[in-house]
């Protein structure tokens, strides 16, 4: 090859690496702060074509899937900018730069929002980063839950799509306490696949129908907690007062609707309980009613909070037919 051969080419080399470069946009406030990029020896793209460069040593280190996709031999034909071979990633800038955050050792950054914190969650499962899910589902647990209806089935389509088993089953809880209808869920229902919104009703059905079995258990006068309520003056002797048994039958009859309405809260019991009395002991001057709630009030609502929670976790959202949890309630609604 003679000299102007080898100009020619070295001049072709500087004009792709140039316009490799000119590709790449200015991208460096998304960096993560304080990341060393010092003797980088890759560089990770985003699908939005931020490039970050990264160290092979330390994503290895963090993810197997890593480890293994650098054991193997660079292709022939692989991408190289700056003289670094490039991985093209199917995250985004944002993300990536959440997990590097994760996996350097600077500030870890996970978002305050929980739909942003399910993404890098789902990252970090796909590239197996076990520790860092740990940190993430730690975080999530401790500070951070969907704050309205939306952002509720906004979550539970994440997590339902991106396989995130115990976030699926958190987020089909969370709903519960929201109407399943249009309004509520907003553009959430066009995050959420047929089979996971065919799961979330059937979840919803069962539990609502758990919980009514649970109720009309408890009305049971002969079984504790209640028998200790037979006895009221202003009630036949072997009946529970009026003012309880409208508390509980109200509750069973509103459970009597369809899937979409918002379910009971087990702690709102308590609450109208304590008003209920109130006012019953007030206008009839009660004795029983006044002494077996001081004797025994707190440990009726306690079980009744306890029973009603059961009800609900005997029914998983995972995948039908629903798990069932060990109870000793045998008469509930299993599907
Ligand atoms: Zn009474």
């Amino acid at each position: 090859m003679t000299p102007a051969h080898f100009q020619a080419e070295a001049d072709l080399h500087l004009e792709n690496e140039m316009r490799s470069r000119q590709s790449l946009p200015d991208t460096s406030a998304l960096l993560p702060q304080g990341l060393d990029t010092h003797n980088a020896d890759l560089i990770m793209q985003s699908s939005d074509h931020v490039p970050f460069y990264v160290h092979k040593s330390i994503l290895s280190m963090s993810s197997p899937i890593f480890r293994d996709m650098f054991s193997l031999p660079q292709p022939a034909d692989g991408e190289f900018v700056d003289g670094l071979p490039v991985v093209r990633l199917a995250e985004e800038a944002q993300v990536l730069h959440n997990l590097l955050t994760m996996i350097y050792p600077i500030p870890s950054v996970i978002p305050g929002e929980y739909d942003k914190a399910l993404d890098l969650l789902a990252v970090s499962q796909k590239y197996d980063m076990v520790a860092i899910q740990s940190s993430i589902r730690a975080e999530m647990k401790n500070n951070l839950r969907p704050l309205t209806a939306a952002a509720t089935f906004r979550a539970y389509g994440i997590a339902s799509a991106k396989g995130l088993t115990p976030e699926t089953e958190a987020a089909a809880r969370l709903t519960l306490d929201f109407p399943m209808t249009f309004e509520s869920m907003g553009d959430a229902l066009s995050m959420i696949g047929g089979w996971a919104l065919r799961d979330l009703i059937r979840f919803r059905r069962h539990c609502r129908d758990n919980l009514a079995s649970c109720l009309e258990s408890l009305l049971d006068t002969r079984l504790p907690p209640i028998d200790i309520w037979t006895g009221c003056h202003s009630t036949t002797s072997d009946i529970i007062p009026w003012w309880l048994q409208a508390i509980l039958s109200g509750h069973i009859s509103d459970l009597h609707c369809p899937f979409s309405k918002s379910l009971l809260k087990s702690s709102s019991i308590r609450a109208e309980y304590l008003r209920a009395l109130q006012l019953h002991v007030t206008q009839t001057r009660c004795t029983f009613c006044s002494k077996t709630h001081v004797m025994q009030g707190e440990t009726f609502c306690t079980q009744v909070e306890k029973e009603l929670s059961k009800a609900l976790e005997m029914v998983s959202a995972l995948k039908p037919p629903f798990y069932e949890h060990s109870s000793s309630l045998n008469n509930y609604y299993y599907g």
